[in-house]
């Protein structure tokens, strides 16, 4: 059996209803992967609010272990929203894997921004997945905490003119965090994790996972230390949305 139907068969007999009002695996309603002219068909996963489809897998090895890289496409009501997934070792089997859902940050994780944190925590997360060898990696492309590129620029010149982060994307018209988590949710569901180590720091991220099924039976700190120009965003981050910074 082909790795990718044995996630395709556990995705089939684990699927529930989220909470969240996604309805995921409804019978009839998955069209299995299977191969045609060498080229393997993707799964599509059909809900009421969220089309899942796993468009790729490949060999990943990294400098900070070696992976296979998973590719997610979603669909809600007509938007498509792309994830990739690192993913090391067996992840289903007790005692429940560590997992890092962690939102793009262009500026951060490839331009080596210091205004944030992002890159740091990414790499921190890929090194403790790494050292406990299994776990997964979710990368949403939810930058600027959903509000997109350009945008989180654009907060960038207001918070450079005084806003803090959560002030700017206000001034925006934005709400200071548009993620929903929705689509990790069912990322997680399509491989068959039901119950996961959270690495994170935001009550909120651990809330939209449990309401949508999964169960986080630990948050493991996702802490890296402030630095200079990391400082005032931190602290907002900490007083305005509630990310709980203290070392533990
Ligand atoms: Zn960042």
């Amino acid at each position: 059996m082909l790795a990718s139907d044995a996630a395709t068969a556990s995705f089939t007999s684990r699927m529930t209803k989220c909470c969240c009002s996604m309805y995921l695996g409804a019978p009839g309603v998955q069209r299995p992967g299977d191969h045609y002219n060498g080229i393997i068909r993707p799964y599509t996963i059909v809900s009421s609010s969220l089309e899942l489809r796993k468009v790729a897998e490949a060999d990943f090895p990294s400098r900070f272990g070696h992976f296979r890289i998973l590719g997610f496409e979603g669909i809600t009501d007509g938007e498509a929203e792309d994830a990739v997934v690192l993913k090391l070792g067996d992840i289903t089997t007790p005692p429940p894997v560590l997992v890092r859902v962690h939102s793009q940050c262009l500026t951060g994780d490839v331009l080596h921004s210091l205004r944030c944190d992002c890159r740091a925590q990414l790499e921190l997360a890929l090194e403790s997945i790494a050292m406990e060898g299994r776990g997964l990696l979710i990368y949403e492309q939810q930058e600027g905490r959903g509000i997109g590129l350009l945008n989180k620029l654009r907060a960038y010149e207001l918070q450079d003119h005084g806003a803090d982060t959560v002030e700017a994307n206000e001034q925006l018209g934005f709400e200071a965090d548009l993620r929903a988590y929705v689509m990790p949710a069912a990322i997680l569901n399509f491989l068959g994790v039901r119950r996961v180590r959270l690495m994170s720091n935001n009550p909120g991220k651990i809330q939209a996972l449990e309401n949508a099924g999964v169960q986080v039976t630990e948050r493991i700190p996702c802490l890296v230390d402030p630095i200079g120009s990391t400082e005032k965003y931190l602290l907002t981050k900490r007083k305005k949305m509630g990310h709980l910074l203290d070392p533990v």
